[in-house]
């Protein structure tokens, strides 16, 4: 396939002026490898230069400012290689005193009565400023008003690369991508104009609209992707009907040792007229920390071997794939062969199980992300789940779906992404939500206490373990850097409550350990062969001990609002009453009000949205797991009703058929080349 450029007439790097095979590679190790690499480099941020009236200048705020030099600067120095230069200025008749410290070379530049401009911290009581900068040319040219400041490395600075790209901009011709008619629609500016802006804003108006610009455009071509994807995938004709067989799905249903809730019979029933019809599922299963998602996947499954299929449950961690690999087979009996295949299993008993999965011995294989390995191959593989999908990327989602060409696809997620949100970024997905909990369960109580408080948590913890209860205490490691120093800490914290408590009834779980340890503490956990689990965040995701009823979470202020929620959701899985303590002496603002919003919410809708408020998206969604997209200027929360608008207008493109005559030649091209192969990851 052809490849389209965004400009007409690319040229290779290395005819630009200046840039020698040193300078090259610098660019290579920023990931700039073309013209079109380095015009899209945008600056991260630019500095503000304008001049302002000093009168109107807020005490401690960055001013530059211009004035004349009315006395001869001096330079003392001090201490080793220090100095201090001093300069009088009169800015907007006020007299100013200049300080520079460490750049004793400015003194040399400046003579009496120049004008000279330069950029500091203001200090109005002392009416001195505190310089980082002077500019010695006048400001004659606006551009320096607004100065991109870029990502750079060693061997290369600012300046040049500022200049390379000035020059490259005036030799290239970009072409323009959204039509007039959009353009006009949305008071948009040319495609050539915005990159222009974009590293040299002339003023804050064009700068602001060159964002808006790019930012549309970016978020335009991407909801086209993703409509053009979303079409051929429903067209295709591919797609299995499942012929579940109704009565036996039925009577297994019934012999559960519950009544699903009604939001579970809902969702079960959407995703059934799903596997019925000849379209390939697409479809987000929602719900919060034990609304009971697994029973719906499980009925799922069931009904897919019913009618001789396979299906595939993919897990983030090992322990969680255990815990659900045992409870299915538990559930099953008889009904199902179930498998489980982690990084765990290897050699000999791998090796069978690859057979038995490809000659369909194994009606389900439950798994982490083991699964998706080359030499995994079912024999009719029609349902693929994955439980806490914004664990995994899209691109592995996408090979574990490719193990079967034309399978149903189930995502579950505690992670409440807002509908729509979910529709512009992962395409037309229905989804099902879970907005109940099983009956009988209570809310869990939440409460913070200071550190000085651990006795008192202590106590409330020793009455729940005198009920017959069971405790989760946490320490704050993620578990993918967890650093020995922080090991020692959870360590630490298990040998104190072992001296508290009796010592083997206390046990300890981290990422540190090998699968075997941690399955065996679990298992002594769920047993209730130990009353405490003390453990790192490695617990977070999906594990089920319905007896554990009490929870502290040490230092939890340094944990985010999701994963505080995830962690809670550990508890309050019975009819017991249960209790969350976060044990933390936040120091920041966000810190603090991160405690109050956990002990007021249990709602992890709300909690998300608050979340939102409180951070943006990166953190929550946790943009590089969850497959949403990064773009250069775009951001998807900040700019979700451009979103919004954007999927509109693709869609309405893709639906009419109009963006594939050939006036679109050309940006089809381009989306193909260029974003069909965009990794998310
Ligand atoms: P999650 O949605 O967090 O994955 P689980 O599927 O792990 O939740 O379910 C949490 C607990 O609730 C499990 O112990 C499960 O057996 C139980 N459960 C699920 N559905 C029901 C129901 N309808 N009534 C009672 N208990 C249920
Ligand atoms: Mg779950």
């Amino acid at each position: 396939m052809s490849k389209v450029n965004l400009i007409d007439n690319p040229f290779p790097l290395s005819q630009i002026k200046g840039l020698g095979p040193k300078r090259l590679s610098v660019l290579n190790e920023l990931n700039i490898h073309t013209v079109e690499d380095l015009i899209l480099y945008f600056p991260i941020r630019y500095e503000d230069n304008t001049i302002v009236n000093l009168n109107e200048a807020e005490d401690q705020a960055t001013v530059t400012v211009e004035g004349e030099v009315y006395s001869t600067p001096t330079v003392a120095f001090f201490g080793r290689n220090k100095s201090k230069l001093t300069v009088h200025l009169m800015v907007n008749q006020i007299a100013v005193k200049c300080i520079f410290f460490n750049q004793p070379y400015l003194k040399k530049k400046i003579t009496l009565h120049d004008t000279v401009t330069i950029k500091g911290k203001w200090n109005r009581s002392k009416q001195e400023i505190n310089g980082n900068r002077m500019f010695f040319n006048k400001q004659s040219s606006e551009e320096e008003q607004y100065e991109p400041v870029y990502r750079i490395k060693e061997g290369i600075k600012q300046k040049p690369l500022r200049d390379m790209i000035r020059s490259t901009l005036n030799h290239v011709t970009i072409h323009e991508w959204l039509s007039d008619e959009l353009r006009n629609k949305y008071k948009l500016e040319s495609l050539s104009n915005t990159i222009n802006a974009l590293h040299f804003a002339p003023d804050k108006t064009s700068l602001l609209h060159a964002r808006r610009t790019y930012a549309f455009t970016e978020l335009f071509m991407f909801e086209l992707r993703m409509q053009w994807l979303n079409r051929l995938e429903k067209t295709s004709d591919e797609a299995i009907e499942v012929a579940y067989d109704l009565p036996l799905v039925k009577q297994f249903i019934s012999e559960l040792p519950f009544e699903l809730t009604d939001a579970q019979k809902q969702s079960v029933n959407e995703i059934f007229r799903d596997l019925k019809a000849p379209i390939r599922m697409h479809r987000l299963l929602q719900g919060d920390v034990g609304s009971g998602k697994t029973i719906v996947a499980a009925i799922c499954m069931y009904a897919l071997k019913t009618a001789g299929y396979q299906s595939a449950l993919m897990v983030p961690t090992e322990i969680l794939a255990e815990q659900h690999a045992e409870s299915l087979s538990e559930l099953f009996g008889d009904r199902m062969n179930i498998a489980l295949l982690t990084g765990s299993v290897k050699g000999k008993r791998r090796k069978l199980l690859l057979e038995q999965l490809h000659k369909n011995e194994i009606d389900c294989v439950v798994g982490t992300h083991a699964l998706i390995q080359d030499d995994v191959q079912f024999d009719n593989v029609g349902l693929v789940i994955t439980d806490e999908q914004h664990r995994f990327g899209v691109n592995q989602r996408q090979l574990l779906r490719e193990k079967g060409a034309m399978t149903n696809v189930l995502f579950m997620t505690a992670t409440p992404i807002p509908r729509t949100l979910a529709i512009s970024v992962f395409g037309e997905m229905d989804v099902s939500s879970i907005k109940q909990l099983p009956k009988g369960r209570k809310q869990i109580i939440t409460t913070w206490s200071k550190h000085e408080a651990y006795e008192q948590v202590l106590n409330q913890m020793t009455t729940e373990l005198k009920k017959g209860r069971q405790a989760y205490v946490i320490c704050p490691l993620i578990e993918s850097s967890e650093h020995l120093e922080e090991v020692q800490n959870v360590v630490a914290l298990y040998e104190s409550l072992q001296a508290y408590y009796e010592p083997d009834r206390v046990g300890l779980l981290h990422g540190k350990m090998s699968s075997e340890e941690k399955d065996d503490v679990m298992h002594r956990f769920s047993n209730h062969d130990i009353d405490i689990l003390v453990s790192t965040t490695v617990v977070e995701v999906g594990v089920n001990v319905p007896n554990a009823t009490f929870m502290m979470i040490y230092d939890a202020d340094r944990f985010g609002l999701s994963t505080l929620h995830q962690l809670r959701g550990r508890v309050g899985r019975s009819e017991h009453q249960s209790y969350c303590v976060l044990l933390a002496s936040p120091k920041t603002e966000t810190g603090i009000e991160r405690m109050n919003i956990m002990t007021q919410t249990t709602d992890g809708f709300e909690l998300s949205e608050r979340d939102l408020e409180m951070r943006g998206p990166g953190d929550f969604f946790g943009v590089k797991q969850s497959g949403l997209p990064d773009f250069l200027v775009a951001n998807i929360v900040e700019d979700y009703k451009m979103l919004e608008v954007a999927r509109d207008e693709a869609a309405e493109l893709i639906q009419s058929g109009e963006f594939f005559n050939d006036q679109y030649n050309r940006l089809r091209t381009f989306i193909e080349t260029h974003l069909l192969h965009m990794n998310f990851d």
